[in-house]
Parts: structure tokens; sequence; C-alpha cells
């Protein structure tokens, strides 16, 4: 006999929602699925009437789930808000480039207007002629730096307000993990924000309206919408560390999909000792950006590239930022210890 859904007791459930275990029709998931969405907007006020908002969008499932959610939303509930679709081009031939076709189509699908920034314009490296030099071991810390610098700048041109990312509950769960696992006290503190406030000029604040969206729910939602969204991996994704705290976490789902939730309350609810030394946030002397150290880690990421040494910026090695901003060399010493990178 068919299950009826659980809300409607009308229509035949077509789906069993991983967050609650309810059998549930289409409309009635969707209902559920956005009104989460709203409730979350709304406890957390990430938004003003009035205010202008770039949506970070790469063509995969999150960010088209968020920005067609987003849409649909202002509409519904007048948030007035001026919608802007966000995107980095990072360069990376085969990934990138048929992503961001997606991407142009949901512009023409959602009628939002596009921005596009590219590694190359900002830096004048893409990632592909990064990885030929860093190689596949810490070319993540050199895009996941300069993405996020990118998403700035990006947003500062087109003089948004907010930006608004689709980071789900597996990434947030996902990432308190890996912080423990890292004992990055100051990144675990910050990381279950559901928004940033402004850190200073450069950076805009960014907000996460699917913080509490399973990841699982994001793929039936996109399913049966039938969005148009890019679902392949990075070519250069070798992250093998938060793929495992990824997998351990899939794991615990499958036993308990609770989980997810749960390591995200416990993120929230965590206090740092006093007495803790966190860093103190200032500017970078060269180029502006919210920076702890006398240069932002993508200054220094990018002077290691222009000057043929990959691993200035992995590690730390604060005491070169001095001989970085006057421009002096390098001993020979220190130059091969900076080049040797592990392919
Ligand atoms: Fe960039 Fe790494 Fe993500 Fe690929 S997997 S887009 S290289 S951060
Ligand atoms: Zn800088």
């Amino acid at each position: 006999m068919p299950v009826l859904c659980n809300s409607c007791a009308e229509k035949r459930a077509v789906l069993k929602r991983p967050k609650t275990g309810h059998s549930l029709c289409k409309e009635c998931f969707f209902w559920a699925f956005e009104e989460e969405v709203h409730q979350t907007i709304v406890a957390a006020k990430l938004f003003k009437p009035g205010e202008s908002v770039g949506i970070a969008a790469s063509g995969g499932k999150d960010s088209t789930v968020l920005a067609h959610v987003m849409k649909l939303l202002n509409e519904r509930y007048k948030y007035g808000l001026e919608l802007t679709l966000l995107s980095v081009d990072e360069g990376i031939t085969g990934y990138r480039d048929d992503s961001l076709e997606t991407v142009k189509r949901n512009q023409q699908q959602y009628e939002l207007p596009l921005k596009i920034v590219s590694y190359e314009e900002l830096y004048g490296w893409t990632m592909d002629a990064i990885v030929k030099q860093v190689g596949l071991k810490n070319n993540c810390t050199f895009c996941g730096v300069f993405r996020r610098q990118a998403l700035d700048r990006g947003a500062i041109m087109l003089k948004v307000d907010k930006i608004c990312t689709g980071h789900n509950a597996d990434d947030v769960a996902e990432t308190v993990l890996m912080n423990v696992l890292r004992g990055d006290i100051a990144r675990l503190r910050r990381c279950t924000a559901i928004s940033t406030a402004s850190e200073g000029d450069g950076v805009v604040p960014r907000c996460k309206p699917l913080k509490y969206a399973y990841e699982k729910e994001i793929v039936l939602y996109a399913y049966f919408k039938k969005l148009d969204y890019f679902s392949t991996e990075c070519i250069y994704s070798p992250n093998a560390y938060r793929g495992y705290a990824r997998t351990f976490l899939k794991d615990l789902e499958s036993v308990r999909p609770s989980s997810i939730m749960d390591i995200i309350h416990s993120g929230e609810n965590l206090s740092v000792k006093e007495g803790v030394r966190m860093p103190v946030q200032g500017t970078c002397s060269r180029c502006g950006y919210i920076s702890s150290q006398p240069l932002c880690k993508s200054c220094v990421l990018l002077e290691g590239l222009n000057r043929g040494l990959p691993k200035l910026g992995i590690g730390k090695h604060h005491r070169f930022h001095e001989k970085i901003l006057s421009q002096q060399p390098f001993t020979e010493k220190e130059e091969k210890k900076l080049k040797s990178v592990e392919f």
C-alpha cells in the first residue's frame, strides 16, 4: 500500500526526509525545506530590507539551491533584497570552465545579474599554472586563500552589502570536526557562526542561509525541482584529511542522522577558556586586506609563486615577512628550503 504524506495526508509520499525521518510528498517537502531556510534567515536576522546581496555561485548543488531558494523567498516573503550571482573563476580547465557554464544558465533561468572574478585577473595566476608549480599536495591552500579574497574583491566591485554562501549543515559539522582535530581554537570559535560581521575594510560580511540544511536534503531538493547544477568534483581535489572527516561524518549520520546537528550544536556552545591566546586582527601592509600578520596569507602565497619559492606560504614562515616587505633576497639555504615541494 502506498505511504501517504505525513504532512498533508492526501498525496503519496515520495521520500523520507533524511533530517526528520518523515515521509513526505514532493510539495510538502519543498514547503518544509523552504520554510526552514526562511526560519533560519528570520531567526538570525540575516538580511535587512533594501540590502544588496551577492550569492556566491559555483554551479554546484549547494549554491544552485541557494540561488533558487533565495530568489523564491525574496519574492514570497518580500525581503526587499537585490540579488546578484557572484562567481570565482579559479582557472581550472575541465572543471571550472564547465561549472561556470552552469552558472551562466542559472543566471538566465533565475534572471539575476552575474559577476565573475578570476584568479588570473586578480593574481596573475590560474590554478592550472599554480598546480604546475606547487604540485597536488598544497594546491587547495592556495585556492582556498585566494578564493576568500576573490569573493571579497568581487563583492566590493559589485558594491553589495553582504555575501551569502551555500555552506550546508554537513559542511559546518565537518569544519567543527576538522578544527577539533587540528586544535585550531580561533577557527573553532568562529566556524559555527551563521554570519560574520564586517571585520574591517575589504572584508564583506558573509552569511550561510543553508547552515541547518542537510546535504542529502539539498540533493533531494535539487533533484525533485530538476535544478540545473554541475556535479563533477574538482580535478585537483586531493584534500585527504578533509576526506577522512567527511567519511567519518557520513558514517555517523548513517547510524544516527541527528549527529550532524549535534556536532553543530556542540560547536556553537563551546566557550574558550580565559587566557587562551587569540590572533589579533590587523591589516596586510601590502594589500590592506585583513591579516593577523604583517602580510596577509594571500600576499605571502603570491610572493612565493612569483619568486618560484612555493613553500613560502605553506606552514609558518612569519620570520620571512620582513624580508619580503623590504624586498631583501633570501639566502641560498633559505631558497633551497622554500623551493622543494613534494609532488
Ligand atoms: Fe580549489 Fe582545491 Fe577546491 Fe579544487 S578542490 S576548487 S583546487 S580548493
Ligand atoms: Zn595582502
